[in-house]
């Protein structure tokens, strides 16, 4: 990597397509793609929230190289097929950020989990890795690129079990570790890197609308935590960041853990 690189940025230079870029952690990743010289393709099932986080995107990096926005819904393959194609004219995809999930409300234990609930967490967190990994494999060929990053989000309940059970979710989010893994050894010679992403419960809409002001559910999962808190957006789009970009040249196929040590804890501090 040359001096040249670093004048332009972490992802100077480089094309990336975030999913669920309107949501927590997809957004703060945006922000910092852009700051870094990405030119930037923010994807997601909700319009209106696109617009506010595409927006409020310009006006934190004014001086963004690229920034668009499409509608896709991660679960239908036409959608993902036209996401990628959207960026056929900055020259192909070379890095993608298969991020959008649901963690349903209705998604509960192995007895009261609704059969749509399942399928449905199954279409989108998985099917929808699945199809974003397949058509950026597809772009970088396409374009004969001769490196590529495919960042995945799983979840800490992919490595661990937790007796306040969202059983679909956690069966998809173990998915996108073993798919992740085995993409990433099936195209590692093509220099096509994947690696999952496993946060621990954030401060994001995704978990914090569903715990509300109930206390006791909140202490349920902080307990657990040895700093003591949830963990922030910003925080796994750091690490999103360092995979997408060429100082991880070398990390490929792992379950990239952000944390905060929840996961390697036994007793957490008084
Ligand atoms: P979030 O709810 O803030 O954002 C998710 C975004 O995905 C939203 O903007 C939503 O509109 C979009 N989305 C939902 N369904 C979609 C679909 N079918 N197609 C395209 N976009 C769709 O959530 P977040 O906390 O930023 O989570 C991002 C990822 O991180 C998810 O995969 C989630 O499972 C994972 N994760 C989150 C936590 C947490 O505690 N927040 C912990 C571990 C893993």
């Amino acid at each position: 990597m040359g001096s040249e690189v670093f004048a332009r940025g972490r992802l100077g230079g480089k094309v990336c397509i975030v999913t669920g870029a309107a949501g927590g952690i997809g957004l703060e990743t945006c922000i910092l793609f852009a700051r870094e010289g990405a030119r930037v393709l923010m994807a997601d099932i909700s319009q209106s929230a696109l617009d506010k986080s595409s927006a409020r995107l310009r006006e934190l990096v004014p001086h963004a190289e690229k920034i668009d926005t499409i509608i896709c819904d991660v679960s239908k393959e036409d959608q993902v097929e036209a996401m990628v194609a959207r960026v056929d004219s900055w020259g192909g995809v070379d890095v993608m950020y298969n991020n959008a999930g649901i963690m349903h409300a209705d998604d509960a234990d192995a007895i009261d989990t609704p059969d749509r609930i399942w399928d449905l967490t199954q279409a989108i967190n998985v099917k929808g890795v699945w199809y974003g990994s397949k058509h950026a494999i597809l772009s970088l060929r396409k374009f004969n690129k001769k490196k590529g990053s495919i960042i995945n989000t799983a979840s800490v309940v992919a490595l661990v079990g937790s007796a306040t059970p969202q059983l679909a979710y956690t069966a998809s989010k173990g998915a996108v570790l073993a798919l992740t893994r085995e993409l990433a050894i099936c195209h590692a010679r093509e220099g096509y890197r994947f690696n999952a992403l496993c946060p621990a419960p954030l401060n994001t809409p995704l978990l914090q609308d569903w715990l509300g002001d109930d206390e006791v559910k909140r202490a349920r999962r902080t307990v657990h935590f040895p700093t003591g808190r949830f963990g922030e957006a910003i925080e796994q789009a750091q690490a999103v960041l360092f995979l997408a970009s060429d100082e991880s040249s070398f990390v490929n196929g792992t379950d990239f853990v952000v944390d905060g040590g929840m996961t390697r804890c036994y007793i957490t501090p008084e």
